[in-house]
């Protein structure tokens, strides 16, 4: 039959093109895996939401967001931050509390940078430092800089370092 000679090579390349495209979305590519800014690895527990100029992107952490927005000169809204130590979503960032300056560094330094000597350079600028990590409870975050150093400041205090808001 005629039909049957055109529906089954038809129904086959649909068959392989949805598994391709399921295996891109899906597999290889399930969710963002990389800051929209500097491109480092995204952590479920400093994972940031953040929109710079009416464009929003998943950030690897907070200080990077405003290092960003600094560098562009125009005003940041974080939209959502995760908690540091649980991971869970926090989807009024004005409500958390933030650490900074502590010893811990959310974003690691995948490259070490070296010099013609190749001795390593000491690093006098990094886009994500000071280490800066959100809490959903003050008690938290106060908790957090008892182990690891650092200040405990609100919303507004953050935001008073992203200078073009
Ligand atoms: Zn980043």
């Amino acid at each position: 039959m005629n039909f049957r000679r055109i529906a089954t090579p038809g129904i086959l390349i649909l068959a392989v093109v949805a598994a391709a495209f399921g295996w891109i979305r899906f597999v290889a590519h399930p969710k963002p895996v990389a800051c929209g800014y500097c491109s480092r690895p995204l952590h479920a527990n400093s994972i940031v939401t953040a929109e710079i100029d009416g464009k929003r992107t998943q950030v690897c952490c907070l200080r990077c967001a405003i290092t960003e927005a600094n560098q562009l000169r125009k005003p940041l809204r974080v939209i959502t931050v995760h908690d540091y130590s649980t991971g869970a979503a926090i989807l009024s960032p004005e409500t958390a509390w933030y650490v900074e300056g502590s010893r811990v560094m959310p974003c690691e330094h995948g490259v070490m940078h070296m010099d013609e000597a190749k001795k390593p350079q000491t690093m006098v600028f990094d886009r994500c430092s000071p280490g800066t990590m959100a809490f959903a409870t003050r008690q938290q975050a106060e908790d957090f800089t008892e182990t690891n150093g650092g200040a405990t400041i609100s919303f507004g205090q953050l935001m008073s370092e992203a200078h073009y808001q």
